[in-house]
């Protein structure tokens, strides 16, 4: 059409004149822009409500307008319906999970959850989305997990009892993406009440051991100073009174262990002189040593600590007892005291039969040992090192163990800076 009025202008320029030429032009020009308004305003109504269905017809260039329009809205189509099938079963797989999910910003900010969350930390997604979980999980020790920089272990989360939820979580928080994390929480009421049924029931049972037995070994005794008794009466009452201080033992070692574990035994918050702590262990080692190894004391701090002298005192001596116990005579046993001015360290080092790799994360376990009949042979009860676990975790503290088989062992306790006192250095060394 527009070629054809611009023919027609330039025919008419030598038939009529230029003046009727021009105006036929620009009838032309007119012509077209009105055709091009008119195209533009049918787009603009449809993009008002941009469907695929009721894409507009056109022709020439416009008509390549709306294909490549309807095949772009197709493959967005497609790829929104992809992404919301692929969150639809995100949010089942989540709906499923039997544990706790939040989605938490990075600053505690709750972005999205799953019913089991909802439940565990009475969470209403609707409502407290984009609030902070603080403002619903009010326990200190929550807010300073969430605050802490890293999240090795997971908290165990105690809640009250009035509300309809578990009463003890287990939550996690694992960091994903820039700076988003993600809660985990795990009901652990099942667990937590097995767990104290079985500490009560072993508490008991050590407990009502005790009287008899402190009854055999006092009549042991009293029989075993009679002078005149028979060498057959003697020796097999002699085996009745090892194995019963074996049992003593063991029994002692078993309720030490149900004190540690028990909930109604807070960590107490003495002024532990560390120092003099560990020059009696040092001179304890040396009796039970008798001369057979040399024992030698490093002090180099003068830091004192918080929490239980009691505790410290029987975590210290159990270190040190299994060196002497695990070195064979001539061998060396190094106990010292130390900090980097930050933390502490009580270390115990010996140069006895070591131990292979493959036992050492289990050391820690009740009644782990590497050779039974040796940790028997020399009074073992196979509850020291779960002893010393227990000693360190309730003060904060860490147990390393490196060791290597015919070379010896180290077992270090390192004490975190809050639970240290720094004051002046001094240095003592002895040895024997
Ligand atoms: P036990 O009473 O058997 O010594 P512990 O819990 O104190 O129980 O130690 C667990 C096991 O760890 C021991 O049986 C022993 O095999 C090993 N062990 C502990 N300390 C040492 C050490 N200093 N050197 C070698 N082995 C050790």
């Amino acid at each position: 059409m527009v070629i054809f009025l611009g023919l027609l202008a330039l025919l008419a320029w030598p038939i009529f004149d230029a003046t009727t030429a021009l105006l036929i032009a620009i009838a032309a020009l007119l012509l077209v822009i009105h055709g091009r308004r008119r195209e533009l305003k049918k787009l603009l109504v449809w993009l008002r409500d941009p469907r695929l269905e009721t894409i507009p017809d056109a022709d020439g260039a416009w008509e390549d307008v709306y294909t490549q329009l309807a095949r772009s809205f197709k493959t967005q189509r497609q790829q929104a319906n992809t992404l919301s099938a692929a969150l639809q079963r995100f949010q089942q797989a989540g709906a499923a999970v039997p544990d706790g999910l939040v989605i938490l910003d990075e600053h505690d900010a709750i972005q999205w959850c799953n019913p089991a969350a909802e439940a565990h930390f009475g969470i209403d997604l609707r409502r407290d989305a984009g609030h902070q979980i603080t403002y619903l999980v009010r326990s200190p020790s929550f807010v300073l997990y969430l605050s802490a920089e890293n999240h090795p272990e997971p908290l165990i989360l105690r809640l009250s009892r009035d509300i309809d939820r578990p009463e003890a979580l287990a939550v996690q928080l694992v960091p994903f993406g820039d700076r988003d994390r993600l809660l985990i929480s795990h009901d652990v009421a099942r667990i937590e009440a097995v767990e104290r049924v079985r500490r009560d029931f072993v508490a008991n049972v050590s407990h009502e051991l005790r009287t008899p037995l402190t009854v055999i070994i006092g009549f042991s005794e009293t029989v075993l100073d009679n002078e005149e008794l028979p060498p057959s009466i003697r020796r097999p009452l002699g085996m009745v009174m090892d194995q019963a201080g074996r049992m003593q033992r063991l029994v002692d070692d078993l309720l030490a262990l149900s004190r540690l574990e028990s909930d109604d035994n807070p960590l107490p918050d003495e002024t532990v002189d560390a120092p003099s702590l560990v020059h009696r262990i040092h001179e304890d080692a040396l009796a039970l040593s008798a001369d057979r190894h040399r024992v030698v004391l490093a002090v180099r701090s003068s830091a004192r600590l918080r929490g239980s002298s009691d505790e410290l005192r029987s975590a210290f001596q159990n270190l040190v007892t299994n060196a002497i116990r695990y070195t064979p005579a001539g061998g060396e046993i190094h106990v010292s005291w130390t900090d980097d001015g930050e933390k502490a360290i009580f270390e115990v080092r010996d140069t006895g039969i070591g131990i292979a790799s493959q036992h050492l994360n289990r050391l820690t376990e009740r009644f782990y040992r590497v050779d039974r009949s040796r940790s028997r042979e020399t009074g073992g009860t196979g509850l020291g090192l779960a002893i010393v676990k227990h000693v360190a975790t309730r003060h904060g503290a860490r147990l390393d163990i490196a060791s290597q088989v015919g070379v010896g062992s180290r077992f270090s306790i390192v004490f975190p800076s809050a639970r240290v006192i720094h004051t002046a250095d001094q240095e003592v060394v002895s040895g024997a």
